[in-house]
């Protein structure tokens, strides 16, 4: 007798579908058979790791048959130096999807509901069904004569917080548009949105703002005890196979998060490497170097193409074509080149391209130059 498990899951993950991540290299390679790929689609570091991080890595693999420390205590410390916060204020999280889900776990379920925007990064609404909460999507910015085109609303993210409201998600810089919110703006939301309700401020990205634009979180959350900070190691610091970031918030809130939290969520070679790379200040630099002069690289070369771009302060670029880019996507793939469809976004007619080094950005232009003569407009 066979059983319909879709029927047995529970509603929330029922109402559930995968998270679509960037095609890996070796799939392509099987895929078409074809060699020297670049891969442009998952807002990686192009320069890696850091040697430090690397090496601390490798160092403790010697200890691999030991748990790692449950507690993260070393790179706890660490990080309440770096951010001159209380080590009681930092949650450690198996990347930091592991940190949203956290914050979700606690504050959402079945008769709350979670209010984040329209084009706002791909995870919220996961960990927000898969609890059996509900869902408050706010209109984006028109793409038309607006400064942040489909960038958050904050206004109507406000409009839609109710009673049953356990969760406001924010991305700054936000993925997959790039657009972003200035200090003032997030300090006025804060001050609006009612004391109860926790304020997730996913800043992945934030290493990459201009220090004029970036908001003073760490200050933010002084003032406001419902503010959780999420920051990342897989995108600046390049540790994205390693799978660590984490949350800052109050005691309290990382009190909470630490009771929902899997005993061992970071393993041993990912607790040494976020240690090494927060030594090495100058691979930060250099990456955000990289990324400020390619993400102008690439700006410049997608307009020289007749295509327009959302603004970024991030590592990636979206590129509107005007009409469906599927088939673009595809003749870019089969030119070697992988970069993200943004249709499970609900924005077909975008790929988002990461910055990568220098030879990447200019393989992709020159890839998407021929794929764009050979398309039928
Ligand atoms: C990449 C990304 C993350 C980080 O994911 P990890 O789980 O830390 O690898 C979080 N938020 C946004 C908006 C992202 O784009």
């Amino acid at each position: 007798m066979s059983v319909d498990f879709n029927s047995r899951a529970v509603v929330g993950v029922q109402g559930l579908t995968p998270y679509v991540p960037g095609k890996p290299v070796d799939e392509l390679e099987r895929d078409l058979g074809i060699t020297s790929i670049i891969k442009l689609a998952s807002n990686e570091n192009p320069l890696g790791a850091s040697p430090l991080a690397q090496q601390a890595a490798l160092a403790a693999l010697n200890d691999a048959g030991r748990y790692p420390d449950g507690n993260g205590f070393a790179l706890r410390q660490k990080l309440a130096v770096h951010h001159a916060i209380a080590a009681d204020q930092i949650v450690l999280g198996n990347g930091s999807n592991d940190v949203l889900d956290m914050v979700a776990r606690c504050f959402l379920g079945p008769g709350r509901n979670a209010v984040f925007s329209e084009y706002a990064f791909a995870v919220y609404p996961i960990v927000t069904r898969a609890v059996g909460a509900g869902l408050r999507i706010a209109d984006a910015l028109p793409r038309e004569d607006s400064e942040q085109p489909l960038g958050h609303d904050l206004e109507s993210i406000l409009a839609l917080i109710d009673q049953n409201t356990g969760v406001v998600f924010v991305a700054n810089p936000n993925n997959p548009t790039g657009t972003w919110l200035g200090a003032e703006a997030i300090r006025q939301f804060l001050e609006a949105v009612p004391p109860q309700v926790v304020v997730v401020l996913d800043e992945a990205y934030f290493e990459y703002m201009s220090p004029e634009l970036r908001p003073n979180s760490r200050a933010l959350l002084d003032e406001f005890s419902n503010l959780v900070v999420t920051r990342t190691f897989s995108k600046v610091h390049g540790l994205a196979a390693l799978r660590i970031g984490y949350g800052l918030t109050c005691a309290q809130i990382a009190g909470l998060m630490n009771r929902v939290r899997q005993p061992f969520n970071n393993n041993s070679a990912a607790l040494a490497a976020a240690m090494g790379s927060l030594e090495d200040t100058d691979h930060v630099s250099r990456s955000v170097e990289l990324n400020t002069s390619g993400l102008l690289e690439l700006v410049d070369g997608i307009q020289n193409l007749g295509l327009s771009v959302l603004p970024s302060q991030a590592n990636f670029l979206s590129i509107d074509f005007g009409r469906e880019a599927q088939g673009i996507f595809q003749s870019l793939l089969e030119a070697g080149v992988i970069v993200r469809p943004l249709a499970s976004y609900a924005m077909p007619n975008y790929l988002r391209v990461t910055v990568g080094t220098p030879d990447e950005n200019r393989r992709f232009l020159n890839s998407l130059a021929t794929v764009l003569t050979q398309e039928p407009a």
